[in-house]
């Protein structure tokens, strides 16, 4: 019901960058390989989200706004192999309840559909065109919870925290092309060629893109690859140390340990490196459910990943002159 969906809004929705995570993460979900972001005022007057996915069936729509309506899982053996970004079946429903919102989604083949909320009702439904995917458009975030309007920071810390996001997003799919802009004006462009250095390269530019090293690792259980920084490059906070695991940006400080670790006496005290490791493995090995956002993991053979983490990178070392 309504109350329950604002109630779990203030979980899942803590501020406008909360709302694009969510949602870009089911255009990922839709196996969407263009996303589009449009953000205006930090995202407090709107928030467009563009895909080109499968798309929601015209019967489905009204329940995708259903609390705990998802269509990822069928059962308690799916929830233990989580393999998309989304489960809960909590965003759409929350966004929806604290905003007004307007979604349009189709499969391409036939005509589309378009709904509207505003506080969690539905105002309207109709038919729209037939391009592929889906579009969202929220206004008014907060409108009806004047206690977390008033929460929120200004427009260029609301931004800042939604180009984290897209950026995370975009380092943890390099074969998607994200487009974010804020105003009208482009802040980050990937070409979704699937080159994890070139978006390394779009967002922390070409000089940190030059000094990277490929890392490379596998057990059984793990696959890691990605890129670190060269030693003399560094950086004072550990926010450019990304850690992606099955195409999920998580944080794992045993794992940023990990890496440093693997940098051995290379690492001057007090830095941290630049790095973005993406990391496979079973989904039966990781538990996300555990917060509400699914920021945080558990792991089996947490250890194990460690200690192969660390390996790869000293390996790497070992084999790169200075
Ligand atoms: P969850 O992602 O946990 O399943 P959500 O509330 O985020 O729950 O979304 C509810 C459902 O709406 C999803 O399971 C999915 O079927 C559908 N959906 C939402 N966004 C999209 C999208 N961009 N493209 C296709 N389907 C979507
Ligand atoms: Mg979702």
């Amino acid at each position: 019901d309504e109350l329950s969906n604002k109630i779990a809004a203030g979980e899942v929705v803590e501020r406008p960058a909360s709302v694009v995570k969510e949602l870009v993460e089911n255009s990922l979900d839709a196996n969407s390989k263009q996303i589009r972001v449009d953000v205006e005022e930090g995202g407090l007057s709107l928030i467009r989200i563009l895909d080109d996915g499968d798309g929601i069936d015209g019967e489905d729509l009204e329940t995708a706004f259903y609390r705990h309506a998802t269509s990822k899982i069928r059962d308690d053996h799916d929830l233990f192999r989580i393999a998309t970004l989304g489960f809960r079946g909590e965003a759409l429903p929350s966004i929806a309840s604290v905003s007004k919102l307007t979604l349009k989604t189709s499969d391409g083949v036939e005509h589309g559909h378009e709904i509207r909320l505003e506080g969690g009702k539905v105002v309207h439904k109709g038919t729209t065109g037939a391009r592929k995917g889906t579009e969202i458009a929220v206004t008014d975030l907060f409108y009806n919870t004047p206690a977390r309007l008033k929460y929120l920071r200004t427009v260029h810390t609301e931004l800042g925290h939604i180009s984290d996001v897209i950026n995370r997003m975009a380092l943890a799919h390099p074969e998607v092309a994200f487009h974010l802009t804020h105003n009208g004006k482009t802040l980050l462009q990937t070409t979704g060629n699937g080159d994890l250095l070139r978006v390394i390269s779009a967002i922390y530019g070409t000089q940190v893109a030059k000094v990277m090293l490929p890392i490379e690792g596998e057990t059984l259980d793990f696959k890691v690859r990605g890129y670190i920084a060269k030693p003399e490059v560094t950086r004072s906070n550990r926010s450019y140390m990304s850690t992606i695991i099955n195409g999920r940006y998580i944080r794992n400080y045993p794992l940023l340990k990990a890496v440093q670790e693997g940098y051995h006496t290379l690492l001057p005290i007090g830095k941290h490196p630049i790095v973005v490791l993406h990391i496979e493995m079973d989904p039966i090995l990781i538990d996300v459910n555990v917060h509400p956002a699914k920021l945080e993991v558990r792991l089996s053979k947490e250890q194990a990943l460690q200690e192969l983490v660390t390996s790869s990178i000293k390996t790497m070392f070992k084999q790169t002159r200075f």
